[in-house]
Parts: structure tokens; sequence; C-alpha cells
């Protein structure tokens, strides 16, 4: 989102900074600020003075509004009071031929309507404000009407208590009015505009083809306020500039429109001023070339404002959109993934337990065909083909947790136990492979967890661990399952094996999914353990020296924080 320019930066310098405190340094700003405004506006006005309809004394056109106005939009309402102070300052001395209070009076009016603008603006729009929605437009429009129209009926009073009954109230008000909605609507978005772009650039791109394209306006305006009378009176020549405009508006930022509409605005009100081409014919009467004048300028500028900010619009919708394809597809991409890490990590978790109960079974059907049958043998088998029955289970439930938000299944779990129960169940692996098994349970509170899934951790861990050791022939295999409190908060459980170990550089590759170096592994083993592991807001991490063994630590918190 877009702040207001701090307008005091150009004071803010590094070597100022270190010697000024922030309240001297803002003081300066606001000086600083006042007396640029004041010179600004100074120079502005007093050369739209040039052009004084006698009736009235009003100038007939009114640019300083538009820069006032633009300014305070774009510096923010921290910048009201330095900005009153330069206009009314200026004001003073701009009209230094007239009697100080009407300078005064005049000053007031021309900042009261700078401060009704913006303090518009700034209540239904806010701080962002661009003119790159049609809305802010007819906003900076309708605030301009408003603030002009407020400022004319003190400006009309002070014409008229300066010049006498020969001042009509309605008459300076309305010359007031038109003088100051045209130099709003001709200066202000460029003002808006200039100050966007200095917070945001625009690329060297478009910043030179939109260069290009307000020179050939320029030569485009010169040629359109050379032509004779009778090429305005037929051939409508201020809508030749549409087809720049519209370029412009299509092609760049809101700001080279509004700078067009500036360009097109500032040739006709200085050919009107000077006398020179078709609004400075001195044989046409003064008033109707006023008035062509002023509706060229709102022509040019309202559409040049307009057309920027639809195709603005058009833009941002059109980013929004390949914005909005691009999540429905990372969308798209994200559930085909779970879907297949749920159907691997199923198989993945379940094939082990099954090939269990076959082996199981299959000794059972042994033991039965002895005779006499093996009674004691078949009860055994049975028991396992029982446990891995259950076994299957939890896993199928652990997953179906992992997969679903929220806290269903997480219960107090005694995590010695779960270490005990999985060395116990494999017990015959263990001793088949000849590992030697040595366990250091510490004291542990109960922690908060699912019990399947924190299960599921410790068997992967160590069976990975057994697996690895089956290669190891010229040490011994030894297995040490440890479980520690990790300060007050968490335990940790470590599995440490005596196997080939795992190359420092790969030990956070071996967490992603599919990753196994085994003839039937899933490698998915350790990427669902770590989603358990963040699942209960602990973690699971690998260290190793790649030689003698690997290290996994499972920490887990004992409380779960009210995010899970
Ligand atoms: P899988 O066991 O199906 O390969 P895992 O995700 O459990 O999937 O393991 C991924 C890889 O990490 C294994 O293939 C192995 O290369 C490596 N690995 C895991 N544990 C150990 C260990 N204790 N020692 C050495 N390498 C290991």
């Amino acid at each position: 989102m877009r702040k207001h320019l701090p307008y005091a930066w150009f004071f803010h310098g590094q070597r100022l900074r270190s010697t000024l405190d922030e309240r001297t340094l803002r003081w300066v700003g606001d000086i600083g600020l006042a007396a640029a405004v004041g010179a600004a506006y100074f120079l502005v006005a007093h050369n739209s003075v040039g052009l004084v309809l006698e009736s009235t004394g009003v100038a007939v056109f009114w640019p300083a509004a538009g820069i006032t106005s633009g300014s305070l939009i774009a510096l923010g309402p921290r910048a009201r009071w330095p900005l009153a102070a330069g206009v009314i300052g200026a004001s003073i001395a701009v009209h230094h031929a007239e009697p100080l209070w009407a300078g005064v009076s005049l000053g007031l009016c021309n900042a009261a309507e700078a401060l009704v603008i913006a303090g518009l603006i700034q209540h239904y729009f806010g701080a962002d404000f661009t003119l790159d929605r049609l809305s802010q437009v007819l906003g900076l429009l309708g605030a301009g009407i408003v603030g002009t129209a407020v400022s004319g009926i003190g400006g009309a009073v002070t014409y008229r208590l300066l010049q006498g009954p020969s001042a009509d109230l309605l008459v300076t008000w309305h010359h007031w009015f038109a003088s100051d909605i045209v130099g709003i609507v001709a200066v202000a978005p460029l003002a808006i505009g200039f100050a966007a772009a200095l917070t945001q650039p625009p690329p060297r791109a478009e910043l030179e083809r939109s260069i290009a394209a307000l020179a050939a306006l320029a030569v485009m305006t010169a040629v359109i306020l050379s032509l004779g009378q009778e090429a305005w009176d037929t051939i409508l020549p201020i809508a030749w500039l549409l087809p720049i405009l519209l370029w412009l508006a299509a092609r760049s930022r809101p700001v080279f429109a509004a700078a067009a509409a500036f360009i097109a605005s500032g040739a006709i009100v200085w050919t009107t001023i000077v006398g020179i081409g078709h609004f400075g014919d001195a044989s046409l009467s003064i008033t109707n070339r006023i008035l062509e004048a002023q509706a060229s300028i709102l022509f040019v500028s309202l559409s040049a404002n307009v057309a920027a900010a639809l195709f603005a619009e058009r833009r941002a919708s059109e980013e929004r959109l390949v914005n909005s394809n691009m999540l429905l597809e990372r969308e798209r991409d994200n559930k085909l993934m779970n879907l297949e890490a749920i159907t691997a990590s199923i198989a993945h978790e379940v094939k082990q337990p099954l090939a269990a109960i076959v082996t199981n079974s299959s000794a059972a059907l042994r033991w039965l065909a002895r005779t006499p049958p093996d009674h004691a043998e078949v009860r055994a088998a049975l028991g396992r083909i029982s446990d891995d029955g259950h076994r299957a289970g939890d896993a199928i439930d652990g997953i179906r947790a992992l997969f679903r938000k929220g806290r269903q299944g997480q219960q107090q779990i005694d995590v010695n136990e779960i270490v005990g129960g999985v060395l116990q169940s494999l017990a015959g692996e263990l001793k088949e492979r000849e590992v030697e098994c040595r366990p250091e349970l510490a004291e542990l509170p109960p922690v908060d967890g699912h019990r399947g899934q924190i299960q599921e951790v410790v068997f992967n861990l160590v069976q990975n661990a057994i697996e690895a050791m089956s290669a190891v022939t010229d040490r011994g295999r030894i297995l040490r399952v440890r479980t520690q409190p990790r300060g007050r908060d968490a335990v940790a459980v470590t599995v440490e094996d005596s196997g080939p170990g795992i190359e420092p550089g790969r030990l956070d590759e071996i967490f992603g999914a599919f990753v196994t170096t085994k003839a039937h592994g899933m490698g998915l083993g350790l990427a669902i353990c770590r989603m358990i592991a963040e699942h209960h807001g602990g973690e699971l991490t690998a260290s190793s020296d790649g030689k003698s063994g690997a290290v996994f630590r499972f920490v887990l918190p004992i409380k779960q924080s009210d995010g899970l």
C-alpha cells in the first residue's frame, strides 16, 4: 500500500539527521515545504493572473488550485499547515497591489479549498489514492467541485468587498469556480501521479515510450492549436488528441495520461494568455475563447484520466486473474500431492504389519500341521497376528489424523511405554539381524499427542536403524534408544545406530517425500515422521558424520499449543 510521501525527505540527509533531532528536523521540513509551496504557488498564480476578466478581477485559469490540492493529497494530512501557510503567503504576494486583508482573505480561501478537497479524499479514500480506479477519478472531480464551490463563496465575498457593487457575487463565484475546477482537473492528477511514481518508479522501457508519446502529443497539440477558425468550426481538432491519450492510458500508468492532459491544458492556457493560435485569436470574443478553452481542458483532462483509470482497473483485474489462476493450479497440485502422499503413506505403513501377519499365519499353519499340533506356538503366532492387525489399524488411524485438521485422537501419552512397545514388537527382527539393543529410558512426564502417530515415528526410526546396520559387518550392530526430558516442557527420543551413517550433505534431503536408497523403499517414512513431529509442535532432526552411524532426535512438547 502506498503511503504518503514523507515530504521532509529532501531535508533528511544523513549528516543532518545525525546533528538535528527529530523535532528540529520536522520544523525544518515544515518551513521548507511552506517555502517550496509558496514559491511554486506564487510563480504559477502570478502568471495565471496574466488573464483576468475585466468584469470580476478573477483569473480565468487557476492551475495553482491543482498544485495545492494535488500536493496535499499526495503528501497527506501532516502537510496541511505548512501548505496552508505557503498558499496564504504566496496569495498575499500575488495580490500585493491590493490591501493586505484582501490578500489574506484570498489566501485563506485558496488554502481552505485545498484542505476541503484533500480532507474529503482522505475521508472517503484513505491514504492510498493513486487515480488508478474510476471511482478515484470521479471522487477527485466531486471533491474538487465541493472545494471550489465552497472557496468560491469566500472569493466572491472578498472581491465584492474589494471592488464594491460592480463585482456581481454570482458572476465572480462562477468565474472562481470555473477557473479553479479546470486547474484542479488539469493539474492535481499529475501531482498525485508524480508522487506515486516517486515511490514506485516506472520501468525504463515504460518511461521511454511514454516520453516519446508525450512528445508526439505536444507536437499534435501545437498543430491543433495553430489551425484556423474554419477547421475548429468543422472538424473538432481537440478530439485528434484522443488516439495518443488512449494509447498512453492503455500502455502506461495513469501519471503519463495526467502528464499528457497537463501538456495539452498548459498549451491551451498559454496560447490564450499570450494571444497566439486558435485560443489567442483576438478577432474572436474573449468570453467565447475562454469558455472554449476551459471546456477543451476539461474534455482532454477528464477523458485522459478516466481512460487511464479504466485501463489501470483492467490491468489490475487481469493481474488478479493471473494470480488466482496460479493459486488454483498450486492448490490442484497440492491436492494431487496430498492424494498421492496419502495413498503412498497408507501403503507404506500397512505393508509391514500385513507382511508380518502373512508370515505369522504361515507359521501358525505349520504348527497346526504338526502331529500333534503345537497349540502353544499357534497361540503365540495368533497373538502376534492380532497385535499386527491392531498396529495396521493404528497406522491407518494415525494417517487419517495426520491429514485431518484439529486435535481428534489426542491423548496423554507415556512415551516410554510406546518406545518399550515398539522395541518389543521388533524384538524378533532385532534378534534375527543380530542387533544389540541398549534402551536408556529416563523418567518422563506424560505428553499430549496422538498415540498411533508417535508410535509410527519411533517404529520407523528403529526400523530404519536396523535396516541401515544390516550392511555393517566389521563392527557391532548397536542400537541405542534414549528418552530424556528436554528442558521443562518437552521430551526427546533419540535413536542412534552404528550403521554406515548419512553423508552430512544429505541430512536434510532424506526427509523429502519419495527419497530412498533402498531397493524396495518408498522414501516416505521420514517425510511422514517429520510431518507428525511438526503436527505435534515438535521436531525431528538427524545428525551423522557419514561414517559411524546416525542419530535421529525426535522432540515432542509436553503440552500442545492452541494452534493445533
Ligand atoms: P525408506 O526407508 O523407504 O527408504 P525413509 O524416508 O524412512 O524411507 O528413509 C529415507 C532414506 O534415508 C533411506 O532410504 C536411507 O537412505 C536414509 N536413512 C534413514 N535412516 C537411516 C539411518 N539410520 N542410517 C542411514 N541412512 C538412513
